[in-house]
């Protein structure tokens, strides 16, 4: 199978289109014939090698994949070849043409979703949920900013808390990337990028300001989120690329908290809960994931360069295979 190898950290150009042998399956496992995978920021930070993890060398980037069963080891019982499914984490890797994944991070795709967007199930949809459900514990009726609504977090966030029955109201860098916020089900659409966007939001909201704010650029946001949240509100800190200088007082008088989000720390309740909700919303029609760029496996440095570029998010980004 071709796979993408990456021999030595560094810049996008260490990542190299190489051939492999196909992964076979353990008992536990099943291996699927990917057809898009998902391309995340932290793929990136990864490669770099100066991210918290750093795995062993060689190795296969990419956590998010949707396509087909080919193989299952002889103690997997939910899933059979053919049956379209999602994975979530991958031994080997999904920048490939095959991946392996325990059957626990394996969920069912219903016919009517296609692969690019299972593809955007694991790492995207996964963090909103934890953010919005886990960390933020968001009710129907709250009202939420989702600062930073266009790409492939954003656009997973606005979804689910719609559907749940909160007011939404999302963010983004351009005129286009507020009308796909609001298609996306967001009542209200800001511009991060003009002056005086969270007067704005102040205005929307009756001078209360926002229940919970799901932050995905706290490095630059995070001072002016604690001045909009409401009494008891929750700032969730999902992204950051930097540091921030806050005035700890704007948390005193209406008793707020930050509240920090890593997708790796869900345990294995959370991770079934979550999952269970997210092929529900599949199932159902609430969830729809938006995909914008696709790239071809062998263009996979462009794709990780082009996914920390700083504006002009549409939606979450895959590679086709
Ligand atoms: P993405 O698809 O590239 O989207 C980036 C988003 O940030 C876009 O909506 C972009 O909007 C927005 N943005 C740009 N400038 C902004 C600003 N000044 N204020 C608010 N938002 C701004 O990336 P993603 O996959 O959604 O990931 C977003 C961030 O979350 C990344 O930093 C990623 O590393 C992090 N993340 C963390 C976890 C975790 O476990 N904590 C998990 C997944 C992702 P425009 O392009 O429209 O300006």
């Amino acid at each position: 199978m071709k796979a993408i190898r990456v021999h030595q950290f560094g810049g996008p150009e260490v990542l190299k289109l190489e051939e492999l042998p196909d992964p076979q399956p353990g008992p536990e496992q099943v291996v699927i014939r990917v057809h898009a995978a998902g391309v995340n920021p932290v793929d990136a930070y990864i490669r770099t090698g100066t991210y918290v993890f750093k795995p062993n060398l060689p190795y296969t980037p990419g956590y998010d994949a949707g396509g087909m069963v080919t193989a299952i080891g002889r103690d997997v019982k939910k899933f059979k070849s053919g049956d379209r499914v999602y994975i979530t984490e991958s031994t080997t890797g999904t920048y490939a043409e095959r991946a392996l994944a325990d059957q626990s991070k394996v969920h069912p795709l219903p016919d009517h979703v296609s692969f690019e967007q299972g593809a955007a199930m694991g790492v995207p949809y996964g963090t909103a949920y934890r953010g919005l459900f886990q960390r933020a514990h968001a009710k129907p009726g709250e009202t939420v900013l989702i600062h930073g609504a266009s790409g492939g977090v954003g656009t997973a966030a606005v979804q689910l808390a719609r559907a749940a029955g909160m007011i939404v109201i999302g963010t983004a860098g351009s005129e286009d990337g507020i009308k796909l916020v609001t298609e996306q089900g967001a009542q209200y659409g800001l511009n991060h990028s003009k002056d005086g966007y969270l007067d704005e939001l102040m205005k929307l909201t009756n001078g209360q300001g926002v229940n919970v704010i799901i932050e995905l650029l706290a490095n630059k946001n995070l001072g002016r989120d604690l001045t909009v949240l409401a009494r008891n509100g929750r700032a969730i800190v999902i992204g950051s690329r930097g540091t921030v200088e806050i005035d700890p007082r704007n948390t005193m008088g209406r008793e707020t908290d930050i509240r920090g989000v890593t997708l790796g720390s869900t345990s294995e309740p959370e991770y079934r809960e979550m999952h269970a909700a997210l092929t529900a919303g599949l199932e159902n029609g609430t969830l729809r994931p938006l995909i914008g760029k696709k790239i071809p496996l062998a263009d996979a440095a462009r794709a990780q360069e082009e996914i920390m570029q700083p504006s002009g998010a549409h939606g979450k980004m895959v590679l086709v295979l």
